[in-house]
Parts: structure tokens; C-alpha cells; sequence
């Protein structure tokens, strides 16, 4: 498996710490709103990901954080408490805010066919642990008190800016408006905040440093550190996370753990954007699942239309494209019921030459840092090649989607809901006649009719055929 390191902006030959186990965390959401499409699609390529892990053989524990406190509109401890604000807003507390945008952002989750990460944390329920980071910090002498805050003092650690290639000289304290007054260095930034800026900060806890909230960052850092232990595999979030959450992120664990690299792969993927400009979830505006689905699409046409665009490079929405995702997605399942229709028997092990061939092209497509346009490629390749026998065809199609998770195997399912259907019907007109209710039995035959279902009487029982 190849991916493309952001901590050495190439493509490198993945290799785990500990051989044929991947720990993985996925930055999570911040629950105050609902997620827009931009959103979703880091949470397809996080699924995309640990599935293309799995499918290469690795065991995979996927981590994903909720983040339900101390996280500010700006990333740089700037504005409000996005919580906070959403509560206020809408006149409800921040835990209910929470609660009711977690359940809806999982809802979205389920129905874009991504799989629950293994372990699925909240912020609020980890504050224990995020104390006990931030005191192993402290002891190693990275942190600073200042009105009522604890820093992290960013030049008592000199790799800091490494990944995301930061120009630290270029910025200087209090150069732009609205930076901490605080802070030694404009890059600084709050581990714990005591002296809250907010007035009506709901959630508050007892620490070393007195009665306050974490910051954003060390919440990533106590959350996957606790579950993945102290170094570990692939962490992965937006590329709007490298400058500032990520780059700290890896300041305060490795300072905390005197440990490097604290993560060895760095996974982000770029921006869903708008043909008017960015999506933007605290300025309201911004498309959801939902709008698709209240528009006439199906979630998996999202998928689809995600998965057409490399991780790497920016996607620009547009329903014209989206409208030919569903095409796709409609012609590639009118495929597979075709398919279906002829193969006997599916089999468990592909042999035919050239499905093995379509399926060998699929996995170095995906394990070429999941280039998901090329591995659809192929799997169009496979449906299209008239050559392939139709059982090893659908096999290898269903092999191939372990990774795509457009499920592919609904369309036979669909097909086979059809026809239990078409034989209730028929078994309710020959009842229907038995008892001389012929009338009752028209009206079937008709109804059927209508939907493109021809029924002959034959001395063998009735048959039926589709004319649709
Ligand atoms: P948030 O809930 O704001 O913390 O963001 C959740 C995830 O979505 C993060 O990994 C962000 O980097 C990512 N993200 C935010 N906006 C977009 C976008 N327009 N396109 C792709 N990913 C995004
Ligand atoms: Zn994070």
C-alpha cells in the first residue's frame, strides 16, 4: 500500500508500527451544526481508507473523536465557542446541541454506507485524560500560565511547523487583530483555559490550573494517544487541519511523550467546494445529505460522485455532476441485475483470467494512495467486458465494492424483492379463481400489467415475463 505522507509531501510505501495492524484516527466532528457535503467527504475518505486497509489484509482499529467542547470558530483560539454559540442560538444547552447533532451526524454516516469507526469518542468524556496529557506537558517544561490560560510555548520545541512547512518568522505576535494578547508567540496556543472568555461557558472542570475547559487540539491528541497508545499509524483530517490543529496536535504529543514521530502517516484529504466558493459551516449556507436527498438523489449517488475525484485533488459540487453519478450508478446496477440474471451460482473464488486480471488492476489502483477514479475505471471494465463470464463478473464486482461501498449487491437484492412480489401476486390470482372470483383475479393480471408484467397461463402454472 502507497500513500501520500503530508509529513514528506510524497508518496510512501505504508508500512505499519507493529506488522499487519493499523491504528488510524480520523479527526471527528465538531457537533454544533449539521455536517455539510465538504465535511462528508473527509469521512468518505477516512472510509475509504480503512477499507482499502482491511481489503489489503490489515487489521485496522479506526478511531474517531466527537468533539463537544473547546473548540473556537477561529482554529487559532480566536472568536467563540462554537458550542456555546450554536446552544445560545437556538435556546438549548450545549449538551443537547450536542446530542442532537451527534445522532444526526451518524444518521448521515449510515446512510452514505461509511462503517462506524471502531471506537467513536467524546471530548466531554475524556477531560481526565486530556488533564493528564497536559500535566506531562507541563512537567516537561513546554507550557507558559498567562491570564488565567496554559500555553504551549512553541519555541521550546523546535521541529514545531515541520509538516505543514509554517514560515514562523512571517507572523508576528499581534499582528493580525483578534490575536491572544496572552501569547508569547502569535503560534501559541491554550491547552487549558481557566479565565474563560466567555461568560456563559456551559461546561466547565476542576484542574491543576484551576476551573476551566481544555483547547481543541489536546482533546485529538489525549483521545488517540489513549486508544492507539503513544505512536502510531495514520492520522487523517481536511488539509485545513495541517497549518494549525495537526501541526499542534504533534507539538504537545511528542512533547508530552518525548516520542517521534508520534504518527507516522499523515492523511488529508482536500476541499469539496462550491462553484460560488467555499462551504463554510459556521456561516450557515451550506448544502446537507439531506438537501441531496430532499432533492431526489440517493445518498450513494454522493458517494459515487466522491469517489469519481481522487482524495488529493479539490472536487467542485455541481448538480450536473451529480446528476451524471446517478447515471452511473443507475447504468452500473441495471448491469449487475443482467448479470444476475444469468449467473447460476456466484462463486467464492474467482478464476477466470481475466475477472482476476480486472481485479488485480482494481486493488493497485486503490493501493496507490486510493485512487478511487482509477479503481471505478475498472470496475466498469469488468461490467462492460462481455467476455467475463456473468458469476465471475458479479463476484469480482462485489469484491471490488468491499472497498467502493456503493452496494452493489442491493441491485440483485432489489431484483429479487421484485419477483417475490410478482409470485405473491400470482399466487393471489390463481387463488382468486379457484374461487371464481374472476374479477379479483383481472384486476390483478391488469395491475401487473402496468408495472411491465405479462403473465401467460401455461399447463405448466403460470409464467411471467418483463417487458420493461
Ligand atoms: P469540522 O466538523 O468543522 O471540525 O470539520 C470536519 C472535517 O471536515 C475536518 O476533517 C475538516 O478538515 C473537513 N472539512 C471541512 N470543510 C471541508 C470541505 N469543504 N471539503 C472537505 N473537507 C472539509
Ligand atoms: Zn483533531
Amino acid at each position: 500500500m502507497f500513500l501520500y505522507n503530508t509529513l514528506g509531501r510524497e508518496i510512501q510505501e505504508f508500512t505499519p508500527v507493529t506488522a499487519g495492524t493499523v491504528g488510524f484516527y480520523g479527526c471527528g466532528p465538531t457537533v454544533y451544526n449539521y455536517a455539510h457535503i465538504g465535511n462528508l467527504r473527509a469521512y468518505v475518505t477516512h472510509d475509504i481508507l480503512t477499507r482499502a486497509l482491511r481489503y489489503a489484509g490489515y487489521d485496522v482499529k479506526h478511531v474517531m473523536n466527537v468533539t463537544d467542547v473547546g473548540h473556537l470558530s477561529g482554529d487559532n483560539d480566536e472568536g467563540d465557542d462554537k458550542m456555546v454559540k450554536s446552544a445560545d442560538e437556538r435556546g438549548k444547552s450545549v449538551l443537547e446541541v450536542a446530542e442532537f447533532y451527534t445522532t444526526a451526524f451518524f444518521a448521515d454516516i449510515d446512510r452514505l454506507n461509511i462503517r462506524r469507526p471502531d471506537v467513536i469518542c467524546k471530548a466531554t468524556e475524556h477531560i481526565e485524560e486530556m488533564i493528564a496529557l497536559i500535566k506531562r506537558i507541563e512537567a516537561n517544561s513546554f507550557t507558559y500560565f498567562a491570564g488565567g490560560n496554559l500555553y504551549f510555548d512553541i519555541t521550546k520545541f523546535p521541529a514545531y511547523g515541520e509538516m505543514g512547512r509554517l514560515h514562523l518568522e512571517e507572523q508576528k505576535a499581534g499582528a493580525r487583530t483578534g490575536v491572544d494578547e496572552n501569547k508569547r508567540n502569535p503560534h501559541d496556543f491554550v491547552l487549558w483555559f481557566t479565565k474563560s472568555k466567555f461568560e456563559n461557558q456551559a461546561l466547565v472542570w476542576d484542574s491543576p490550573w484551576g476551573r476551566g475547559y481544555p483547547g481543541w487540539h489536546i482533546e485529538c491528541s489525549a483521545m488517540s494517544i489513549k486508544y492507539l497508545g503513544e505512536q502510531f499509524d495514520i492520522h487523517a483530517g481536511g488539509i485545513d487541519h495541517i497549518g494549525i490543529h495537526h501541526t499542534n496536535e504533534i507539538a504537545q504529543s511528542e512533547a508530552a511523550t518525548g516520542k517521534r514521530p508520534w504518527v507516522k502517516f499523515w492523511v488529508h484529504n482536500e476541499f469539496l467546494v462550491l462553484d460560488r466558493g467555499k462551504m463554510s459551516k459556521s456561516t450557515g449556507g451550506f448544502i446537507t445529505l439531506q438537501t441531496l436527498i430532499d432533492a431526489g438523489y440517493d445518498p450513494l449517488d454522493y458517494r459515487y460522485f466522491l469517489l469519481s475525484g481522487h482524495y488529493r485533488t479539490q472536487l467542485q459540487f455541481s448538480y450536473e455532476a451529480l446528476n451524471g453519478a446517478r447515471n452511473a450508478r443507475k447504468s452500473i446496477s441495471d448491469r449487475i441485475r443482467v448479470l444476475a440474471d444469468k449467473a447460476v451460482h456466484i462463486p467464492e473464488r474467482i478464476a477466470d483470467e481475466k475477472a482476476v486480471a480486472y481485479l488485480a488492476a482494481f486493488k493497485a489502483a486503490i493501493e496507490n494512495d486510493l485512487s478511487t477514479p482509477r479503481a471505478l475505471a475498472e470496475l466498469w471494465g469488468l461490467l462492460k467486458d462481455n467476455s467475463v463470464p456473468e458469476a465471475e463478473a458479479l463476484a469480482a464486482a462485489f469484491s471490488m465494492d468491499e472497498v467502493l461501498g456503493l452496494k452493489l449487491k442491493d441491485a440483485v437484492k432489489e431484483k429479487e424483492k421484485i419477483s417475490s412480489d410478482i409470485e405473491r401476486l400470482i399466487a393471489e390470482r390463481t387463488a382468486a379463481k379457484k374461487a371464481k372470483d374472476f374479477a379479483k383475479a383481472d384486476k390483478i393480471r391488469a395491475a401487473l400489467k402496468t408495472q411491465g408484467i405479462i403473465l401467460e397461463d401455461t399447463p405448466n402454472g403460470v409464467v411471467w415475463r418483463s417487458i420493461g
